[in-house]
C-alpha cells in the first residue's frame, strides 16, 4: 500500500491511516496522501494496458491493502463517447464533444465508484455496520458494496425518495428507514445514533475514501484521451466528491509525470432550486453556507449544504472554470434531448450538463473548438417519477 497519511483539506493537520476516521478535529474533510514517487517506480501508463478494465487498474493510487482482493462488480472504466451529432446541433466542431457515461456503472450511477472503495476500506479498518443518509443513488451503492463484502448497511431516506433508489437498497439487504423530512433530517439521525449503534458514517466527504474511488474518473479521462486532458469538464455537482476527486487525480498524475501542468476549466452545474455553489461562486466567497428550501427533481443535486464547498470553489476558480444553475424544466427537456441525439440513457443531472453547455456556448465561455467532456452521472431509468412529472 502506498498511502502515507491523511491531511485535513482545510487546516493541514496530519492523521495516521490506521483506524476508522470521519472528519478532522476542525470539522473539515480529510485527504488521502500517497508516496507518489514509489507509485511512479511501480506503475506507468504503459503498464496499465494489460490490466483489468475496472477502476482497480489504478490500484497503487487507491487505499485498499494490496493483499486484499478488491470486491469488484465491474465499476468504473465507463465509455467516453464521441457525440458528433450533438456537437453539430450545438454548432461545435466535430471530434470535440464527449459524454462520460457513468450510467453504465453497477448500481446505475457513479456513486458505485466511491462506495466500491469506501466500503471495503471501512471493513479493512474494522467497521461492521455502515450508515448513510441518501435521497438518491448513494444509499443503493453503499448497500450494494456492503452486500458484496458482507457487512451491515443502514440507509436513511426521505419518504418521498424515488422508488428505484429505495428498492435497490432493499434488494441488497440493507435496513432502510424512511424519514418524514429532508436529507438533512436523515443526516441528523445518523449523526445522533451512530455512536450508540456502532455505525460508521459513510456520508459524502465525511470519510476520506469515497473521493478516492471517484477520482478514478480523472485517471480514466486522461487514459482514454491518451494522457491529454480536455479543455472543459461539465460536472453536475451535489456534494462535490467527483469534482474534488478528479482535481486530486490531475495533481497526482502531474506529480508522477503522466500529464503536464495544464488543467481543464472545471464547470459546476447545479439545479436552480438548489445552487449553493453557484451562489457562492458568484458572490466570490469560499463558504457556500446552507441553501434554504432546496428542491429539484435531479436528486443527485439536492445537497443544500456541502461540507467540501471550500474545496470545490477553490478548484472552480483555480481552473478558470465557472458555476451555473439550470431550471428543472430545462434540465429535464435536455435529458430527453440528450437521449434522443446520442443514445445515452440520460439522467436529469446529465441533462443539466447539456443545458449548461448550451448556455456557456452562447456566452462564449466555451468555444466551438474546445474539447469538452460532459458527465452523464447516472442512468435515466432510475428516475421514473421525475420523467413522469416532466413528460416529453
Ligand atoms: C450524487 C450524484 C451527483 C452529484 O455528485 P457529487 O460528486 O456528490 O457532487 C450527480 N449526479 C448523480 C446521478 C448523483 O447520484
Ligand atoms: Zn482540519
Amino acid at each position: 500500500m502506498f498511502v502515507t497519511d491523511l491531511t485535513c483539506w482545510a487546516c493541514g493537520a496530519h492523521y495516521p491511516i490506521e483506524g476508522l476516521i470521519n472528519l478532522c478535529k476542525c470539522g473539515k474533510p480529510l485527504k488521502v496522501n500517497y508516496d507518489l514517487s514509489a507509485v511512479k517506480d511501480r506503475l506507468s501508463p504503459a503498464k496499465l494496458l494489460s490490466r483489468d478494465w475496472n477502476l482497480w487498474r489504478y490500484r497503487e493510487v487507491l487505499p485498499l491493502d494490496l493483499e486484499v482482493e478488491p470486491p469488484t462488480l465491474g465499476e468504473g472504466c465507463t465509455p467516453l463517447l464521441l457525440v458528433d451529432a450533438l456537437a453539430d446541433a450545438l454548432g461545435m466542431k466535430s471530434g470535440r464533444l464527449f459524454i462520460k457515461d457513468e450510467g453504465v456503472n453497477p448500481t446505475g450511477s457513479f456513486k458505485a465508484r466511491g462506495m466500491a472503495v469506501a466500503v471495503p476500506m471501512a471493513k479493512q479498518l474494522g467497521a461492521t455496520k455502515l450508515a448513510v443518509p441518501s435521497a438518491g443513488n448513494a444509499g443503493g451503492a453503499m448497500a450494494t458494496y456492503a452486500a458484496r463484502v458482507g457487512i451491515e448497511a443502514h440507509v436513511f431516506m426521505p419518504k418521498d425518495v424515488p422508488m428505484a433508489n429505495r428498492l435497490e437498497c432493499e434488494l441488497m439487504g440493507a435496513k432502510v428507514t424512511l424519514v418524514d423530512g429532508l436529507i438533512t433530517d436523515c443526516a441528523r439521525i445518523v449523526q445522533e445514533r451512530k455512536a450508540e449503534e456502532g455505525w460508521f458514517d459513510v456520508s459524502t466527504l465525511k470519510e476520506p475514501y469515497r473521493v478516492e474511488g471517484k477520482k478514478t474518473m480523472g485517471y480514466e479521462i486522461a487514459e482514454q484521451r491518451d494522457w491529454k486532458l480536455p479543455d472543459v469538464i461539465l460536472y453536475p455537482t451535489g456534494g462535490g466528491t467527483g469534482l474534488v476527486g478528479m482535481w486530486k487525480a490531475f495533481e497526482e498524475m502531474e506529480r508522477m509525470g503522466w500529464i503536464g501542468s495544464e488543467r481543464p476549466r472545471m464547470v459546476s452545474v447545479q439545479a436552480a432550486g438548489c445552487a449553493p455553489i453557484v451562489r457562492a461562486f458568484e458572490a466570490g466567497v469560499s463558504d457556500a453556507g446552507m441553501f434554504e428550501n432546496a428542491h429539484t427533481v435531479a436528486s443527485g443535486l439536492r445537497v443544500p449544504r456541502a461540507i467540501g464547498d471550500f474545496i470545490m470553489l477553490d478548484i472552480l476558480r483555480k481552473s478558470g472554470g465557472t458555476a451555473i444553475a439550470i431550471e428543472d424544466s430545462e434540465l429535464m427537456a435536455d435529458a430527453y434531448a440528450m437521449g434522443a441525439s446520442t443514445g445515452v440513457n440520460t439522467c436529469p443531472e446529465g441533462g443539466a450538463c447539456l443545458s449548461a453547455l448550451r448556455k456557456l456556448l452562447a456566452t462564449g465561455a466555451i468555444r466551438p473548438q474546445d474539447t469538452v467532456v460532459l458527465f452523464n452521472t447516472g442512468t435515466g431509468v432510475k428516475y421514473a417519477e421525475a420523467f413522469a412529472a416532466y413528460p416529453l
